[in-house]
Protein backbone atom coordinates (compact mmCIF):
# COMPACT_ATOMS: atom_id res chain seq x y z
CA UNK A 1 0.00 0.00 0.00
CA UNK A 2 1.57 3.40 -0.57
CA UNK A 3 2.11 6.01 1.99
CA UNK A 4 -1.15 8.02 0.47
CA UNK A 5 -3.05 5.08 0.24
CA UNK A 6 -2.47 4.35 3.72
CA UNK A 7 -3.91 7.63 4.84
CA UNK A 8 -6.91 7.25 2.82
CA UNK A 9 -7.25 3.95 3.78
CA UNK A 10 -7.89 2.74 0.40
CA UNK A 11 -5.09 0.86 -1.05
CA UNK A 12 -4.25 1.17 -4.98
CA UNK A 13 -5.22 4.64 -5.48
CA UNK A 14 -2.70 6.57 -7.32
CA UNK A 15 -2.21 10.68 -6.08
CA UNK A 16 -2.67 13.11 -8.87
CA UNK A 17 -2.61 16.23 -6.60
CA UNK A 18 -2.87 17.17 -2.77
CA UNK A 19 -3.75 20.79 -1.80
CA UNK A 20 -2.70 21.75 1.30
CA UNK A 21 -4.51 25.14 1.55
CA UNK A 22 -7.17 25.35 4.31
CA UNK A 23 -8.30 21.90 4.50
CA UNK A 24 -6.83 18.77 2.83
CA UNK A 25 -7.58 18.34 -0.64
CA UNK A 26 -6.18 15.15 -2.42
CA UNK A 27 -7.17 14.01 -6.04
CA UNK A 28 -6.63 10.12 -6.88
CA UNK A 29 -7.27 7.55 -9.54
CA UNK A 30 -7.12 3.91 -9.60
CA UNK A 31 -3.41 2.66 -9.48
CA UNK A 32 -4.38 -0.22 -11.67
CA UNK A 33 -6.77 -1.97 -13.83
CA UNK A 34 -9.09 -4.25 -12.44
CA UNK A 35 -10.60 -7.36 -14.18
CA UNK A 36 -13.94 -7.81 -15.83
CA UNK A 37 -16.23 -8.05 -12.28
CA UNK A 38 -18.28 -10.14 -14.77
CA UNK A 39 -16.33 -12.66 -16.46
CA UNK A 40 -12.64 -12.06 -15.08
CA UNK A 41 -11.31 -10.77 -18.72
CA UNK A 42 -8.29 -8.58 -18.31
CA UNK A 43 -9.16 -6.64 -21.39
CA UNK A 44 -10.71 -3.22 -20.66
CA UNK A 45 -11.77 -0.26 -22.40
CA UNK A 46 -12.05 3.11 -20.75
CA UNK A 47 -15.61 4.16 -21.29
CA UNK A 48 -15.36 7.18 -19.73
CA UNK A 49 -14.66 8.70 -16.04
CA UNK A 50 -16.29 10.46 -13.56
CA UNK A 51 -15.44 12.55 -10.94
CA UNK A 52 -16.59 11.70 -7.60
CA UNK A 53 -15.88 13.77 -4.14
CA UNK A 54 -15.75 11.38 -1.14
CA UNK A 55 -15.53 13.75 2.30
CA UNK A 56 -13.47 11.10 3.51
CA UNK A 57 -11.87 11.97 7.38
CA UNK A 58 -10.59 14.44 9.95
CA UNK A 59 -6.78 14.47 10.40
CA UNK A 60 -6.27 16.17 13.81
CA UNK A 61 -8.33 19.23 13.29
CA UNK A 62 -8.50 19.21 9.13
CA UNK A 63 -11.19 17.58 7.27
CA UNK A 64 -9.76 15.73 4.27
CA UNK A 65 -11.64 15.80 0.92
CA UNK A 66 -10.75 13.09 -1.29
CA UNK A 67 -11.83 13.90 -4.98
CA UNK A 68 -12.10 10.22 -6.71
CA UNK A 69 -11.52 9.54 -10.50
CA UNK A 70 -13.86 6.67 -11.28
CA UNK A 71 -13.47 5.03 -14.77
CA UNK A 72 -16.31 3.26 -16.39
CA UNK A 73 -15.20 0.15 -18.05
CA UNK A 74 -16.38 -1.85 -21.40
CA UNK A 75 -14.99 -5.69 -20.93
CA UNK A 76 -13.71 -6.55 -24.48
CA UNK A 77 -15.01 -9.88 -23.86
CA UNK A 78 -18.57 -10.01 -22.51
CA UNK A 79 -18.75 -6.63 -23.34
CA UNK A 80 -20.63 -5.23 -19.87
CA UNK A 81 -19.70 -2.17 -18.17
CA UNK A 82 -19.18 -1.54 -15.05
CA UNK A 83 -17.68 1.14 -12.91
CA UNK A 84 -14.00 0.43 -10.73
CA UNK A 85 -14.78 -0.69 -7.91
CA UNK A 86 -12.53 0.39 -4.91
CA UNK A 87 -11.73 -1.34 -1.94
CA UNK A 88 -12.36 0.87 0.88
CA UNK A 89 -15.55 2.91 -0.28
CA UNK A 90 -18.86 1.52 0.15
CA UNK A 91 -20.91 2.12 -2.86
CA UNK A 92 -23.68 4.41 -2.90
ZN1 LIG B 1 -16.27 -9.34 -19.09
Amino acid sequence: MSLAGTIIGIPELQIERIDHQKNLEVWASPARRPLCKHCQHQHLHIKATHQRTVKHTRLGNKVMTLHLRVPKYRCLKCHRYFRHPFLGIRPR
